[in-house]
């Protein structure tokens, strides 16, 4: 009997961290802390840690890593198991990780004799994986960040081979939303042609989204596109991981030899540029007093995000999470006894499916 203990992200945006408990033994799935000032981390003890066996790791946001550091610290000297792309991506170097190659996606790969597991992309990030986890008898699916319609990453999930999950753990990121990706990066571009004049500006993150954007933008516009330098390790990662990618290659060599290589000063580009970095953004937002920013995610109370007027800026939402509609499908195409909506504060643990499905959750 598997018994599920959600250390964090269930109910919140953030800290993900699920402790399952099968015959003594245990497993991780990720092992993150909340983006918030405190990095708060997810309710993890060394009672927790003793009787865990194997550490699975969907991909390298601080979400779903930044704990790692606190489970060494708490004694953990077991495989910490993530594609090999996550692994080159983690900040903190990480002594126990074990990586699987991409040859091995849809295969059975042992840990122990208790212990088997499938992976497959997520589409989310560049090396992001779901996971399919025998356990003893039992059988588990963990989505991690699901994108199912990313421009250039695919996201397959396991074949469809009678398998009756006992857990499925589902990213219910943007239960709040119905968005279709494709539609808005149609949106921006017509949004984009319709302001010739108007440098751009996307404040962006190391994720799918930003590859996403700024590839489609640079096929359907004629604007130059400009990657700023905190970003360009992204773009190398993709040049890695062909078989990670729906698009064909040559999309990507013309954006790196246009838009990576060649530095031409261009008026109007569109500029990404990490949204962490305030103080560049506000510099270059300076420098072009015509920029219009565009937010493609979430503003909260008290961000510098919020503190734009009306004709500085614009909001283009892009999913780098399952909306309604994707979760309903995820949680019919995943056939399991009991599901976990996670990374949410609209679901929590008592969250079913037949309540999504009545929409009383939103
Ligand atoms: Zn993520
Ligand atoms: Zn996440």
């Amino acid at each position: 009997m598997l018994n599920v203990e959600i250390l964090g992200g269930v109910g919140e945006y953030g800290r993900n961290c699920f402790f399952i408990e099968n015959n003594g033994h245990a497993i991780l799935l990720d092992c993150g802390v909340m983006n918030n000032r405190h990095n708060t981390p997810p309710n993890l003890t060394r009672a927790h840690v003793a009787k865990v066996d194997a550490v699975f790791i969907s991909h390298s946001h601080t979400d779903h890593v930044g704990a790692l550091p606190l489970l060494e610290t708490l004694g953990y000297t077991g495989p910490i198991i993530m594609s090999e792309m996550t692994a080159q991506q983690l900040k903190q170097p990480c002594k126990h990780t074990r990586t699987f190659k991409p040859e091995s996606i849809g295969k059975w790969l042992v840990v122990n004799n208790c212990l088997a597991f499938q992976w497959g992309y997520s589409g989310h990030l560049i090396g992001s994986v779901w996971y399919k986890i025998r356990f003893f008898e039992e059988v588990i699916f963990y989505s991690g960040d699901y994108v199912v319609d990313s421009f250039l990453l695919k996201a397959e999930l396991p074949i469809e081979d009678g398998t009756v999950y006992d857990v499925a753990i589902i990213d219910s990121g943007h239960v709040e939303k119905r968005i279709n990706n494709l539609e808005v990066l149609q949106q921006m571009t017509e949004y984009i042609h319709a302001n010739p004049s108007c440098p751009i500006i996307f404040p962006s993150s190391f994720s799918g989204k930003t590859a996403d954007i700024a590839t489609y933008l640079f096929q359907h516009t004629t604007r130059a596109v400009r990657v700023d330098h905190d970003l360009l390790s992204l773009f190398d990662n993709y040049d890695k991981a062909p078989e990670n990618l729906l698009a064909t290659k040559t999309l990507l060599q013309q954006f790196k030899l246009e838009c990576l290589a060649k530095k031409t000063e261009s008026e109007n580009a569109i500029y990404f540029m990490p949204e962490r970095d305030e103080a560049k953004l506000m510099e270059l937002l300076n420098n072009k007093s015509t920029a219009i920013v565009i937010f493609t995610g979430y503003r909260n109370k008290g961000d510098y995000k919020m503190r734009f007027s009306k004709n500085q800026y614009k909001d283009f939402f892009y999913k780098t999470h399952p909306d309604y509609h994707d979760i309903i499908a995820l949680s019919q195409k995943i056939h399991a006894h009991k599901t976990i909506y996670f990374h949410s504060s609209l679901t929590n643990s008592e969250t079913t499916f037949l309540q999504l499905l009545k929409e009383e959750i939103i």
